[in-house]
This record gives C-alpha cells, sequence and structure tokens, in this order.
C-alpha cells in the first residue's frame, strides 16, 4: 500500500527517517532545503524487508528465505 504526503496526499516518496512523515517529491523539496536528508519510501521497504545493505538497490533475490528465526530441531 503506498504511503501518502502528509501535505498534500500524493503519493509520498520521502519520509523522515524514524518517523511517520511521509512527503512527495514536491512537498519534500518544499519543505527540506536538503532532501538527502529524508529517507526514501523505497529505501525503507527496502529496511523492512530486511534487506539493509547500503547500497544495494537491484537484483536482489529473494528466492531463499534465510530466516529471522532460526529454528532447533
Ligand atoms: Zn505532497
Amino acid at each position: 500500500m503506498p504511503k501518502k504526503c502528509i501535505i498534500c496526499g500524493a503519493e509520498a516518496k520521502f519520509l523522515i527517517k524514524g518517523t511517520s512523515d511521509y512527503y512527495c517529491d514536491e512537498c519534500a523539496e518544499e519543505n527540506f532545503s536538503d532532501i538527502s536528508l529524508l529517507q526514501t519510501v523505497e529505501q525503507k521497504n527496502k529496511e523492512e524487508a530486511g534487506g539493509i545493505s547500503e547500497d544495494i538497490d537491484n537484483e536482489f533475490e529473494d528466492d531463499s528465505e534465510d530466516g529471522s528465526e532460526q529454528e532447533e530441531e
């Protein structure tokens, strides 16, 4: 489900990291002189998916679930 800009309701592209304040690209630019301070929704989604890796933004294959929890036998 796409997040919406808290200002205009458009689809959000950015958020303030650690908050639920989402902004579309226009509002982000209007409200923040430096949008590099903001996290992209894309990045956030990746983090939530557990794929935190600084710079990898393509070809992340998910053929195996290697797990958040390990089961003992
Ligand atoms: Zn907006």
